[in-house]
């Protein structure tokens, strides 16, 4: 597997400060795609042990909530056969940390009903994860103000108790989650060789 990007600090996607994985490789090809580059499979760098190490660094750090997947699209097969060891690393050593991960498969229709039977690899990251976000990005719904998403067909899906209720249940925000990023990033405790200033 190939990787476009590993974002420290990331506060777009999911709640609390995260550190984010953006993969390569995706056949959706949605319109209005934000990240055309990574739907060729080798983009960027390739994801080595090294990668995975670095990673499981970074998130031993205490002001990290959790660790999201990206794309490209993570349900790519050839993906999932890379990320499902990963996540169960992540899993394992991190067990309170939250892992979000973005797909464009639909969960019900496409990851349960077609890929779960089939593969272990599926099985296995949806016992890592804790929220999809699910579905193609659909330029037609997009609105700016969606919580954690792009259009209004994409839903943020509670993996966990899906899985035990056998219905798709969606994820409630807790009271909790808000994070203000002010203008200057030192004051809320960002250092300065990652605030980017
Ligand atoms: S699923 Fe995501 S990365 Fe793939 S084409 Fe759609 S918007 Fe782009």
């Amino acid at each position: 597997m190939y990787y476009a990007d590993m974002k420290r600090w990331d506060v777009a996607n999911g709640p609390g400060v995260r550190v984010s994985l953006f993969v390569s490789g995706c056949t959706h090809h949605c319109k209005g795609c934000f990240n055309k580059e990574a739907w060729d499979f080798c983009y960027g760098k390739p994801f080595t042990e090294q990668t995975e190490d670095e990673i499981l660094r970074e998130l031993e750090k205490s002001y990290y909530h959790g660790f999201t997947l990206l794309g490209g699209e993570p349900f790519e097969y050839e993906n999932q056969k890379a990320l499902a060891p990963f996540l169960k690393r992540v899993r394992e050593k991190f067990p309170d940390l939250s892992i979000w991960c973005y797909s464009g498969y639909v969960f019900d229709k496409e990851i349960l009903a077609q890929m779960f039977p089939k593969w272990n690899e599926t099985r296995e990251m949806l016992d890592c994860i804790d929220v999809l976000v699910d579905g193609r990005f659909v330029e037609e719904q997009k609105q700016v103000d969606l919580l954690f998403r792009g259009s209004a067909n994409q839903r943020l899906i509670d993996v966990k108790k899906s899985m035990e209720t056998g219905d798709v249940v969606l994820w409630e925000q807790p009271e909790y989650v808000h994070v203000e990023v002010k203008e200057n990033p030192n004051e809320v405790g960002i250092p300065p060789e990652t605030s980017g200033k």
